[in-house]
């Protein structure tokens, strides 16, 4: 399939073609028909499939070709896109300028943290694009420097981690300011709770779904590895990993602003290239870190999640979650970094006690299983307890507390957990599912499945 057969005007692709793009993804080709059609669209996509394309071509066309509505007055912003974070609003205005270029289309970026004068600036000159975060969004609708009675497309972009991170009403304030009639709405989102799917239902004339990734799933080129460690010795045990191979690029995650600091000049003190990017730092600082990164000058970037959402990075080879991450899906979102465009990728998750029901979460979304191998020197002073999951769902397997008497407890162990495989448990061979990551030796070491129950307690 080509990107004319989708029904794109020649100034689109030309710029398509100039920037190397040959076929149009999976969600460009399914999406860009029904939205250049008019449709409302529930788009399920990940970052990484093209989504950006798949609202921006359509957006674009209908700006470059429908006339604009001749009104009084100063010119009205016809488009908005909505994003959770400021980085993802700066990528999607690149990306839309990119694919504009041969258009002449006025635009602003608005987002906080930043002085509003540049905007003010820009929205005073007038535009027919907006990307906006909701909160600062709404700080100039109060001040009434935006003016969203004219928008005719509206995209929510990412619209699950909008909600995530509490910006519902804001949302429901920016909606209330549109018109009702002839707005075609637009929402992408990786997962679809129950919150999406009420807004849509609100705001969505009969919306066409589309769907790349199945609902929760992330790419199954990615192996996912759990090393069991003691909290106190995490920061050890990561530098452990990130020394066996330091030429590799790693993202690493933290829960904490502060955590992702402290972990940052800890790793830099030995040695190895890092920055951190989390909400405390400067918009000027988070951009710095992530074109040093992108550009390999760092190797390692220790992020928050809401610090890394939209993070455009291809081809990163690992990922390492220092902490769990407190909500299952986000877990998703963090891996949907690594294992891109084909690529294989590592997803390290370093797991505590303390975080044994986290990683169940995780493991119960997924409905895969995790390889779970200690690391020699690195084990737990006193194993892990995994604890039963959810029935009907992968589990983790065996653990320490698994039933001890042959068969005894693979009733409740439905995928086979019971025979008390703990390291780098087999559930490619138990199950027998498409589960290259569980199999794959990630270090070389030791490969579990069928080992016997402490063969790494040694
Ligand atoms: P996105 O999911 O929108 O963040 O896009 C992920 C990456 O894929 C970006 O770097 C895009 O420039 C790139 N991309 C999007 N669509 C295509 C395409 N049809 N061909 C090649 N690259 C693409």
């Amino acid at each position: 399939m080509s990107f004319e057969s989708l029904g794109l005007a020649p100034f689109l692709l030309r710029a398509l073609s100039e920037q190397g793009y040959e076929t149009p993804t999976p969600i460009q080709q399914q999406a860009i028909p029904l939205a250049l059609a008019g449709h409302d669209l529930l788009a399920g996509a990940q970052t990484g499939t093209g989504k950006t394309a798949a609202f921006g071509l359509p957006l674009l066309q209908h700006l470059g070709t429908a006339p604009q509505a001749v009104g009084h007055g100063p010119r009205k912003p016809r488009a908005l896109v909505l994003t959770p974070t400021r980085e993802l609003a700066t990528q999607v205005h690149d990306s839309l300028r990119g694919y504009g270029k041969h258009l002449r289309i006025p635009s602003a970026v608005i987002y906080g943290g930043v002085g509003m004068g540049n905007q003010l600036d820009t929205l005073r000159r007038g535009v027919d694009l907006v990307i906006a975060c909701p909160g600062r969004l709404i700080d100039h609708i109060e001040r009434r420097s935006v003016d969203l009675s004219g928008i005719e497309i509206l995209v929510l972009d990412e619209a699950d981690r909008m909600l995530d991170m509490g910006f519902l009403p804001s949302i429901k304030r920016i909606l209330a300011k549109l018109p009702k009639q002839n707005r075609q709405t637009l929402l992408f989102s990786a997962t679809f709770p129950d919150s999406i799917k009420q807004l849509a239902m609100e705001f969505m004339r009969h919306p066409r779904e589309v769907q790349v990734t199945p609902q929760n799933t992330v790419a199954e080129k990615i192996a996912h590895r759990v090393h069991p460690v003691d909290g106190g010795r995490k920061r050890e045990l990561l530098l452990h990993l990130l020394a066996q191979d330091a030429r590799v690029q790693t993202l690493v995650f933290a829960r904490t602003k502060h955590g992702s600091d402290k972990l940052a000049t800890f790793i830099e003190k030995a040695g190895i290239q890092t920055a951190a990017i989390h909400g405390n730092k400067s918009q000027g600082q988070r951009m710095r870190a992530l074109s040093d990164f992108k550009a390999g000058k760092v190797k390692v970037l220790v992020a928050t999640d809401i610090a890394a959402r939209g993070i455009d990075i291809d081809q990163l080879p690992r990922v390492i979650n220092f902490d769990l991450p407190m909500v299952a899906e986000d877990y998703v979102h963090r891996i949907g970094r690594t294992g891109r465009n084909g690529s294989t990728g590592e997803a390290i998750s370093l797991v505590a006690q303390d975080e044994a029901k986290l990683l169940r979460a995780i493991v119960r979304m997924l409905n895969r299983d995790m390889d779970i191998r200690d690391v020699p020197g690195f084990e737990p002073q006193v194993p892990i307890r995994w604890g039963n999951s959810a029935p009907g769902k992968a589990e983790i397997p065996g653990g320490e507390r698994a039933p001890r008497k042959p068969g005894g407890g693979r009733g409740r162990r439905p995928h086979g957990g019971g025979d008390g495989q703990r390291h780098a448990h087999a559930g490619a061979k138990t199950h027998g599912g498409p589960r290259e990551g569980a199999r794959k030796p990630a270090d070389g070491r030791r490969r579990g499945g069928g080992g016997p129950r402490r063969d790494a307690q040694r």
